[in-house]
């Protein structure tokens, strides 16, 4: 693949895309760059338990992240979905770095948002808006991830002029309150692995996780057989329960976020307040 497009389909190139949509019908606000401003009717699930559909076994095996993420549109509920990957190759090179023996929350949000800031995002969402006017173009374009649409959308997008998504694909580009919640479920994970599936843990996510072996004395007791990380929803599900009873979500444990308007945290917000983390860090 060339530089180009690994360029292009960068989260902040495909939001850029998104703004300068152009306008097919300025009187009708579906079109055009109004999905950039009508982004904000819709909302993201707010609660953890909202985000029980991601891939564990794609994610710790091959450093992908594939998650579904529900928007509540001005009409109906909405599946997002996002891959990217390189959140574990962000993390490796922080807890290398840092020296670190036990990753947290925030290590996990920061190498979230550094890779899906890097690398190609690949997107679908289940809206109609999706299905007849963008799904055909990111077919084509090699963006969408899940079932290729191979009827042109003639009528309804000829010119592929519109950006390369719906308003619920630019309001997760754009709006960072998903990352934050998978940075939880992720950990969440990992923690109940350990307490729970110890083999799998010290086979498949402790390596995954710190980029080394949990001990190379046990190599041997692992067979070469495959096995595969459950992530049906119940077992997520449990996970988040189970945090939660640790108090891991206990009020004053919640990072801060300033944010642009009330329900949005925008991706420079989350950047702004790392840089300032480290700021502060340096000068103590
Ligand atoms: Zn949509």
């Amino acid at each position: 693949m060339s530089t180009n497009i690994l360029l292009e389909d960068r989260r902040s190139a495909l939001l850029t895309q998104s703004k300068k949509g152009a306008n097919y019908a300025p009187s009708n606000q579906h079109y055009g760059s109004n999905r950039y401003k009508r982004r904000l009717k819709s909302s993201i699930a707010p609660s953890i338990k909202h985000f029980n559909n991601m891939d564990m076994d794609k994610f710790f095996k091959t450093d992908t992240l594939d998650v579904s993420v529900d928007i509540r549109g001005e009409t109906n509920i909405y599946k997002v979905r996002m891959s990217f990957v390189g959140t574990l190759e962000e993390l490796h090179d922080y807890i290398k770095k840092n020296n670190i023996e036990q990753v947290d929350r925030k290590m996990i949000l920061k190498a979230l948002m550094k890779a899906f800031n890097r690398d190609d995002v690949y997107i679908n969402c289940t809206c109609p808006d999706f299905r007849y006017r963008f799904k055909y173009w990111a077919t084509r374009k090699g963006l969408l991830i899940g079932e290729p649409e191979d009827r042109p959308a003639d009528i309804t997008n000829p010119g592929d002029d519109k950006g390369p998504g719906c308003k619920h694909i630019i309001l997760c580009l754009s709006d960072s309150s998903w990352l934050i919640k998978i940075a939880s479920v992720i950990l969440n994970y990992i923690n109940y692995m350990e307490q729970h599936d110890e083999r799998l843990y010290q086979k498949y996510i402790y390596p995954a996780v710190y980029d080394k072996e949990y001990d190379e004395r046990q190599l041997s007791i692992f067979d070469d057989e495959e096995e595969v990380l459950d992530s049906d929803e119940e077992t997520i599900e449990t996970s988040n329960i189970e945090a939660r009873k640790k108090g891991q979500f206990k009020k004053g444990n919640e990072y801060r976020f300033r944010k642009d308007n009330k329900d949005q945290i925008t991706f420079d917000d989350l950047e702004n307040e790392f840089e300032e983390e480290e700021s502060d860090e340096n000068l103590a």
